[in-house]
């Protein structure tokens, strides 16, 4: 058996081998102990191996889902070596000794997951790979959970920000990549073994019908299907032919802009906080996957956009066809997920009922959205998609009953009347349990045994059971029972006719099950030959979905329909920022909207003001608001014309972000470097507190020269929050940039943020009523006071911070000399090394009295 374990383990190679034995999966060696710490189950031992204890742990098969759902969480990958013959087989071939031969039937990875229990109903499970040829990278992305399929082309510099969009479950390499954590894929990463694994898994003589991938995007179809061969072995995996995404229509947005907009989790990590969850109103888990995915990418393109907002006004304007839609779509199965199991061979009867159902209610519900006048094209391409299943819901309507179960090893899955030959099998069945239960009372009455009783268990099959006293009567030589087994307080017994029975039940209910097994391999045959159609009806649902998903949530927050333009324009009246808006709302506030105008002529915003004025607040909203309409929302504004950003990008400075203990001035330094080398005319910047992690000569120098580059060379739409109010100075020598502020107002002595942008640079600073606000201490608050008057007395007399702070009295500034502190004095004078452990509990208690 370790022989067979080693070849075994080998083959599993960095992966957890579960080793099936009986009702067991069980782990050895390094493995056990790794499991039995993760799963937090009991490690035992299990005979010697060159003389040392080998470690084991186990987990039941029947639940062995729930344990691997927390090893895959915990970043393991598991291979399941499974019995792949009965010991009777093993016994024929190789003697009573022979050991059962024993497989890897599959590695189970994090992106290679299709069951229910193991995947988030809400989001997609993207296995990436990524290949290379010349400088050429690309990613090749498939979630089989569902059986979508992406190719995407890439330079090394949009690798990363194109895994961010995707936010895979797992990422594959033959080599590291720079900047990315891979996996090792299984080989199979170049170009020609990709074309040949396309054509052989498409069937097709040439890839023309796929766009003709390029060769990097060939050397990623081939990593990820060698992949997916080498982890799922025997079963298959459900692709639809790939898609080629072409980024050039998708917005750019990088993995710092992401984490920074909060766009699909918040910066605590979760979901909550999120833009995603603040819009998310999609009744089905499909369109819940879908709306991720346009937002991790806005389109770019006016016409697809236009076409997906006419879909959102359609259900945003009639509300009868918008709550008729939703709350059909509510109740519909997840037919994607369904169909991935299936074509997996992981399924069960319920599975197949899900199609059944969920294909039904697209039909229905094609229909009556089709019966509306004048329909949005996008909608009139998506309906013909809903259906044309009519003969496979027949055929699994009339096959499968109404609510099948989960597994089909006891059987029940198929419908009286559907094939007569079960129906008799099963009549068969039920008569000998009738005539078992006639047996019980004859048996009863016969030896006047009330308490007799015939049972089943898998041991003995069926028996007659009568309590230990009673049991002499049938021990009785020509009493007609044979005794079986006896137990504590009963004992059990067989008779010929029992067994005559017995034998003619388990007969036909074993042929009964076979032949539901068959009708049941039938009906997933005839799935799976469907299955391209059904992944299209699932696709269509999700688009249907996630419109009238937008619809309800631009209703419930009286958001507008936006106007897209191919200007690089930006013009929002009354904006607001969803999630902050929702935040407040909570708590019984409001939040103030604000309006934003940006074009050719004026394209940088320079906003100042006080901290908490609601400055980074306006520059997210902005950002969104643009984002959302290009994926096809409406938004929350009251009025908004959107030139397409190609580009956006959100950079928050280092002192912002130090709570995170993440940033440093050399990372905020780094990105915006990216910026200037990436944004064009076309694409939207927002700087939050750049220039902040230095010294304030040189934050100011380089936001300054930020400033000047964004407005003279790269011509961006940008809006920047600053603290340096002598960058307003800037406003006399460039014409694009305008001066902006968050307004407050000082009410007897108190600050007031008002949340609004006005025109023109804030007249003042307010920090030390910022700091008042916070509980600084009024001592400090005068001193500081006094300390600003000198500076600013500085300031107007030369002009700049820098000549203000000559005529600051440096000295007198510094705290006053500290009193002196006996405590500190006390700890001096203190020698630990020659003091007793009783000297030293007494200087102890004599500092707690000093403190
Ligand atoms: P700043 O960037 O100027 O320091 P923030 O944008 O972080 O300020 O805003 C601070 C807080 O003020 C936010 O958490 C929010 O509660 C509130 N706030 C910001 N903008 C608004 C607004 N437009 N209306 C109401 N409250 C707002």
């Amino acid at each position: 058996m370790m022989a067979q374990y080693e070849t075994l383990k080998a083959e599993a190679g960095d992966a957890l081998l579960f080793y099936r034995m009986g009702d067991f999966f069980e782990l050895f060696f390094d493995d056990a102990k790794v499991a039995a710490s993760c799963l937090d189950i009991a490690l035992t031992k299990r005979g010697k191996e060159k003389g040392q204890d080998v470690p084991m742990c186990g987990v039941p098969v029947h639940a062995a889902e729930s344990y691997l759902a927390k090893l895959i969480r915990n970043g393991h990958r598991v291979a399941i070596a499974e019995q792949v013959e009965t010991p009777a087989e093993a016994k024929a071939r190789g003697g009573s000794k022979a050991l059962v031969k024993r497989a890897i039937i599959r590695l189970v990875t994090p992106g290679t997951l299709t069951e229910e229990s193991l995947l988030e109903a809400g989001s997609a499970n993207w296995l990436a790979a990524v290949g290379k040829a010349g400088e050429d990278y690309a990613i090749a992305a498939a979630d089989i959970s569902t059986g979508r399929f992406e190719l995407v082309a890439c330079g090394p510099g949009d690798l990363t920000a194109e895994l961010a969009r995707l936010d895979a479950a797992e990422v594959i390499a033959e080599d590291k990549v720079p900047g990315v954590a891979t996996g090792r894929g299984q080989g199979g990463f170049d170009s020609v073994e990709g074309e040949r694994a396309l054509k052989s898994r498409f069937g097709v003589k040439t890839l023309d019908g796929f766009g003709s991938p390029s060769r990097a995007e060939l050397a990623a179809a081939g990593g990820l299907l060698t992949y997916l061969d080498a982890t799922q072995k025997e079963a298959a995996s459900f692709l639809a032919a790939p898609r080629r995404i072409e980024r050039a229509r998708r917005m750019a947005i990088d993995p710092a802009s992401r984490e920074s907009l909060e766009l699909t989790r918040s910066a605590q990590g979760g979901i909550k906080g999120s833009l995603l969850h603040c819009i998310d109103r999609c009744t089905t888990p499909g369109g819940r996957r879908l709306l991720a995915d346009d937002l991790a990418a806005p389109l770019t393109d006016r016409a697809q956009i236009e076409a997906r907002l006419a879909l959102v006004q359609h259900f945003a304007e009639d509300q009868l066809v918008r709550e008729d839609a939703r709350s059909r779509l509510k109740a519909m199965p997840d037919i994607a997920r369904a169909l991935g199991r299936i074509v997996a061979g992981r399924h069960g009867p319920r599975d197949l009922a899900q199609l059944r159902d969920g294909l039904k209610a697209a039909d229905e519900l094609a229909c009556k959205l089709g019966e509306g006048e004048r329909l949005p094209d996008l909608l009139a391409s998506l309906l013909p998609d809903c259906g044309g299943h009519d003969s496979l819901i027949d055929l699994f309507a009339r096959a499968l009953v109404e609510s099948p179960p989960l597994d089909a090893a006891k059987g029940g899955a198929i419908a009286e009347g559907f094939d007569a030959e079960l129906d008799e099998l099963r009549a068969a069945a039920a008569g000998g349990r009738k005539a078992i239960a006639g047996l019980e009372a004859k048996y009863r009455e016969q030896t006047g045994i009330a308490a007799l009783k015939i049972r089943h268990n898998n041991v003995l099959g069926y028996h007659i059971e009568v309590p230990a006293k009673h049991a002499p009567k049938l021990m009785e030589e020509d009493s007609g029972f044979t005794h079986r087994q006896t137990m504590a307080s009963a004992v059990r017994f067989n008779s010929p006719d029992l067994h005559e029975e017995a034998r003619r039940l388990t007969e036909a209910g074993g042929e009964a099950l076979a032949s539901e097994q068959r009708h049941l391999a039938a009906l997933t045959d005839t799935a799976v030959a469907a299955a391209p159609r059904i992944a299209r009806t699932a696709d269509a649902i999700a688009r249907i979905d996630v419109a009238a998903s937008h619809a309800a949530r631009a209703i419930e927050g009286g958001w507008t329909l936006p106007a897209l333009e191919d200007q690089p324009c930006l013009e929002i009246e009354g904006g607001r920022h969803p999630v902050v808006e929702a935040a407040l709302e909570a708590e019984g506030e409001r939040f103030v909207a604000n309006d934003c105008a940006l074009g050719p002529q004026d394209r940088l915003w320079l906003i100042t003001g006080p901290n908490m004025g609601g400055k980074s607040t306006f520059l997210r909203q902005v950002a969104l608001i643009s984002l959302l309409a290009q994926c096809g929302s409406y938004v929350p504004a009251a009025k908004a014309r959107i030139g397409i950003v190609d580009r956006l990008f959100s950079r928050v400075g280092a002192s912002d972000n130090l709570a995170r203990g993440r940033s440093t001035f050399m990372v905020e330094m780094v990105e915006t470097a990216a910026i200037l080398a990436q944004a064009t005319k076309n694409s939207l910047v927002i700087l939050d507190e750049i220039g902040r992690g230095t010294s304030t000569y040189d934050g100011l120098a380089i936001a300054w020269g930020v400033t000047e580059a964004m407005h003279d060379d790269i011509q961006a739409r940008t809006l920047f929050a600053t603290h340096y109010h002598e960058l307003t100075r800037l406003a006399e020598r460039l014409d694009a940039l305008s001066l902006h502020h968050v307004r407050a107002r000082e009410y007897k002595g108190d600050l007031v943020l008002l949340h609004e942008v006005a025109d023109g640079a804030a007249d003042r600073s307010y920090g030390i009523a910022v700091a008042k606000l916070a509980g600084l201490p009024p001592k400090l608050l005068s001193r500081a006071k006094a300390v600003l008057e000198k500076l600013e007395e500085g300031r107007s007399q030369t002009g700049g911070i820098a000549a203000g702070l000559d005529a600051l009295p440096l000295f007198a500034a510094a705290p006053e000399q500290p009193e002196a502190d006996p405590l500190a004095e006390a700890i001096d004078e203190l020698d630990p090394d020659s003091l007793t452990p009783r000297e030293a509990l007494d200087a102890l208690y004599r500092l707690k009295a000093l403190a």
